[in-house]
């Protein structure tokens, strides 16, 4: 097993945890945070936590992101215990605060660090391995929404400004091409001009947004199966996790994510783009899933524009490996030679099998609305 590369008992410590803290080991396979399952005993039984540390490399400002976290958990577990579901502490995390009242804790070398109760009998998939776990995912973020759509309050804090602007990341792709630092721009004139092509409809949720047409609400912003507890038993998706980006946004950001991340049968750096396409099943595993618990809340206009979310976010995060490969990669960890590049026409590839298709899936749209 892995080095603990942290002082977990003294993490212990510093939350109030009402239990004697036994062992811990890294866990998970997230790629942002220092994932932490840590064992306990209380009063004679085996309990398992979650300790993690917040990557301060990719959040600048881990205790407004920590406030976000706690307000929007404690409005969803009220919401569920009002509802009167037996297993409300299973469907949401909720925080432990530290010995000091906070969600949050900073040890000696300055690292912040939170603690969740784990939840038991379910596990999170790095792949999607069937068309029930995409609808389970899509419908536990519905409800994610559905939840969090009734916070009271201030909005919340905008962790990562700008997240999905993606009139904004187009603007920084034409300054990156006219800047050209790395004289990568010449070479990759085709791409560029697909992307400009596009310009227009890249702004458009940004402009409903603006003029009041779509509604700003909670969104979860990354809406991977890996951020998704599906049962043990009955693979219900059961809780939502990863609640780092968690703040105001449109929901057609979430769904779109999803609809590219998991309807592709093929890596997001697959280089044969003919393997790329989007596979209508899965969409329709999406469609079904997320509007069985998001439908009562939409707006007609957030239905119309879910078939396009989907292009509009494959759209985004080809637009922001191309920019970062005319950078000369310097956001993306690249692992081989022109890394973002193949990233960048995989993206592509699978907006186009996705505009081939628009009119086909706004149909099921309709027939699930
Ligand atoms: P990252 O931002 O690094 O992806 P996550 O919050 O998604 O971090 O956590 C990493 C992994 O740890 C998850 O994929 C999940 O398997 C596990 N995990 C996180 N929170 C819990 C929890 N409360 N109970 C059980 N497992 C959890
Ligand atoms: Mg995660
Ligand atoms: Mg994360």
């Amino acid at each position: 097993p892995a080095q603990n590369k942290h002082d977990i008992a003294a993490i212990a410590k510093l939350f109030d945890m009402r239990a004697d803290f036994v062992h811990a080991h890294p866990y998970g396979s997230g790629h942002i945070n220092d994932t932490y399952c840590a064992y306990y005993d209380q009063a004679g039984q085996r309990i398992r936590y979650i300790h993690q540390r917040l990557s301060t490399e990719a959040f600048k400002k881990p205790i407004e992101l920590m406030e976000n976290v706690q307000r929007v958990t404690e409005h969803a577990l009220n919401e569920l215990l009002k509802s009167g579901d037996k297993e409300a502490r299973r469907r949401t995390l909720t925080c432990i605060p530290s010995v000091e009242g906070t969600p949050h804790a900073i040890d000696a070398d300055g690292n912040c660090w939170r603690t969740y109760p784990f939840i038991e009998r379910a596990r999170t998939y790095d792949t999607i391995e069937s068309e029930a776990q995409a609808m389970e995912a899509a419908r536990a973020f519905g409800e994610f929404q559905k939840l969090t759509a009734t916070l009271p309050g201030k909005p919340l804090h905008e962790t990562i400004p700008g997240f999905h602007n993606t009139k904004q990341r187009f603007q920084h792709l034409e300054d990156a091409i006219a800047a050209d630092t790395h004289g990568r721009a010449a070479e990759v004139q085709k791409e560029i001009e697909w992307f400009m092509a596009r310009k227009d409809e890249a702004s458009i949720v940004v402009d409903l947004l603006e003029s009041g047409e779509l509604p700003l609400r909670v969104t979860h912003n990354d809406t991977k199966l890996n951020n998704v507890m599906l049962d043990d038993v009955t693979g219900e998706g059961v809780c939502v996790i990863d609640l780092d980006t968690t703040m105001p946004g449109s929901a057609i950001y979430d769904f779109g994510d999803m609809v590219r991340t998991a309807t592709s049968p093929v890596a997001e750096d697959e280089e044969d783009t003919s393997k790329i396409t989007m596979r209508m099943f899965m969409f329709e595993a999406l469609v079904k899933g997320y509007l069985s618990s998001a439908k009562e809340f939409l707006t007609d206009k957030e239905v119309s524009l879910l078939a396009f979310s989907g292009k509009l976010l494959t759209m985004e995060c080809g637009s922001r490996f191309l920019t970062d490969y005319l950078k000369g990669d310097v956001y993306f960890k690249v692992h081989k030679d022109r890394h973002n590049l193949i990233r960048t026409r995989s993206q592509m590839a699978l907006a186009e099998s996705i505009e081939a298709q628009m009119s086909e899936m706004e149909a099921l749209v309709a027939k699930y609305r």
